[in-house]
């Protein structure tokens, strides 16, 4: 809300505290999507908190929280994948938040003490259907077996997506496994890692290689476009949930925490506590083509639904956050760029 002059007059006349008076959310957030609006305003309508939002990328908005320290006006910080949510917890940025409601709603694996999963995402084998037989590409492993060499597109290692991935397959087999098998990844590239989700995807229709890994959204989002070369794109692709005999397919987050500076906490509370909400969890996933964190609820999302029922990993996520150091470490003595 943007304060007149005359407003701030009378404020100061009556002597109020206009801090204490307002009821107001600073929301910092890295999603920025359509149905963003309907979820925002409905929390206002609901409680008449006004939501005041900055929209950045998730690294710049961490840089700023940080900058700001104790003045910081942020009470909310949300942001995709779980390795970015540790390095804000790592940084001592969220507080605490002991909600009844949110440890009810919210599996224990998609939470932390500091902060909680709001959609989840999975990491997925995408192929090449005219090259490729799904049988030989079902788990995580198979993307290192010899027979796919010149076959496998990526994007970094560095990217908080293959470490997240990377980090759980440590966390299933084992520090030297993970290893071997990033090696052999690495081995079989087609080409060396550029580019992003959608890149591969492009890449793996074109012809350019066989297989490659995505997270689901970049795949839903090419099945929902209306250009023809996006239809194009999506016919020639498979989709294989991955590793569903052992650990199940590894998933990822949106999520968010309420800041130790907040200065609005019990706003802030209120707010995460309403993205737990039935009504809430089918707004936020669905706006980047996600499932909601709430097991209960099932997502109304045609082109995810398409993709069938899958087993997903249970692993805690907060697990993610802890390997990613060490996954980074084994991209780079692999040589996975
Ligand atoms: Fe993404």
């Amino acid at each position: 809300m943007k304060l007149t002059i005359p407003a701030l007059l009378f404020a100061a006349l009556i002597g109020t505290n206009l801090h204490a008076e307002e009821k107001v959310l600073n929301l910092y957030s890295a999603r920025h999507y359509q149905t963003d609006e309907a979820l925002y305003a409905n929390f206002t309508k609901q409680t008449g908190i006004q939501v005041n939002r900055i929209e950045a990328k998730e690294d710049e908005l961490l840089e700023r929280i940080r900058n700001e320290g104790a003045q910081s006006p942020a009470d909310i910080f949300i942001t995709v994948d779980a390795a970015r949510l540790a390095k804000a917890d790592e940084l001592g940025l969220f507080a605490p938040v002991q909600s009844k409601f949110l440890e009810e709603r919210i599996p224990a694996h998609l939470r932390s003490t500091d902060w909680f999963a709001f959609s989840i995402r999975a990491r997925v084998i995408i192929y090449n259907k005219d090259s490729i037989k799904p049988e030989d590409v079902r788990n995580y492993e198979d993307l290192a077996a010899p027979k796919l060499k010149g076959q496998v597109c990526s994007r970094s290692g560095a990217h908080p997506y293959n470490l997240s991935l990377m980090a759980s397959l440590i966390a299933h087999l084992g520090e030297q496994k993970a290893e071997e098998w990033a090696k052999g990844v690495v081995a079989n590239f087609a080409r060396s890692p550029r580019g992003g989700d959608t890149d591969q995807l492009k890449a793996v229709a074109a012809g350019e290689c066989g297989v490659t890994i995505s997270n689901t959204y970049y795949f839903a989002r090419l099945m929902r476009s209306t250009k023809p070369e996006d239809k194009k794109t999506v016919e020639k692709l498979g989709v294989v949930w991955p590793n569903q005999q052992t650990q199940g397919a590894h998933i990822n987050i949106s999520g968010g925490g309420m800041l130790k500076t907040a200065p609005n906490k019990a706003a802030a509370i209120k707010f995460l506590e309403y993205l737990a909400s039935d009504a809430a969890q089918l707004y936020f996933a669905d706006g980047n083509n996600e499932w909601p964190a709430v097991p209960s609820l099932k997502s109304n999302n045609a082109a995810l639904a398409s993709l069938g029922n899958f087993k997903a990993d249970t692993l805690p996520i907060a697990t993610l956050a802890k390997n990613a150091v060490l996954a980074q470490k084994i991209y780079d003595r692999a040589g996975w760029k």
